[in-house]
């Protein structure tokens, strides 16, 4: 199977044929049309199973097509457990949006706050974060996150066990309420089932 019948558009397909990609993984292939279609997904995904591409593609795919109000203004948030993680997804959200007129940031604590507060100043559709360093910026008023409309969990299971649950309900709160849900977590315990039916409405599950 190639990643050409999944709904993907030329410009993606370009940059995923520029990785050098022959055919997509299970989860890109379960993942990728399901979030097309605009539903919430809860995958159980490990990392190295390609979940970075399979909720990117097809999120750079919905902000491309449907453009939001005129202003640039954060239009999806992906909530990392670490810094790592954080820049290596960003790092993926510039690789497959790069024909693409998108622009996203990362923001992730133990480093200067002030070249992030630059870059948000200029504008940012895409939010990579590690939940503590985004709500900093919030605080000082640097992060506006209403016109969210796609909030990504990655590494759910890590960032409950790191204990940003309540940094995470935090950040709830200040999303509009319609809006699509995807979260990925290794492992699925009870805390991670009630975050999950917490967050998510009407959740296609994926196992890869
Ligand atoms: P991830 O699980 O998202 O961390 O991805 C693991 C690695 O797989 C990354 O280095 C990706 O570049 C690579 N990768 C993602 N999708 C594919 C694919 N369809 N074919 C080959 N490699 C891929």
């Amino acid at each position: 199977m190639s990643f050409d019948s999944l709904g993907l558009s030329a410009e993606l397909l370009s940059a995923v044929a520029d990785q050098g990609y022959s055919e997509p993984t299970p989860v890109q292939r379960q993942a990728i049309p399901i979030i097309l279609e605009g539903h919430d997904i809860m995958a159980g995904a490990q990392t190295g199973t390609g979940k970075t591409a399979g909720f990117t593609l097809p999120l750079l795919q919905r902000l491309s097509t449907s453009h939001g109000k005129k202003k640039r203004a954060v239009r999806a948030l992906i909530l990392t457990p670490t810094r790592e993680l954080a820049a290596q997804v960003s790092e993926s959200v510039e690789t497959y949006g790069k024909h693409l007129s998108l622009k996203s940031a990362a923001v992730f604590g133990g480093v200067s706050i002030n070249p992030q507060i630059q870059k948000l100043r200029r504008g940012v559709d895409i939010l990579i974060a590690t939940p503590g360093r985004l709500l900093d910026h919030v605080g000082q008023g640097t992060v506006d996150l209403s016109a969210l409309e796609v909030l990504v969990l990655d590494e759910a299971d890590r960032m409950l066990d790191m204990g940003f649950i309540h940094d995470i309900r935090r950040v709830l709160k200040l999303l509009p309420t319609q809006r699509q849900n995807l979260m990925f977590s290794a492992t699925f315990s009870d805390e991670i089932k009630r975050l999950a039916n917490g967050i998510l409405s009407q959740p296609k599950l994926i196992e890869a």
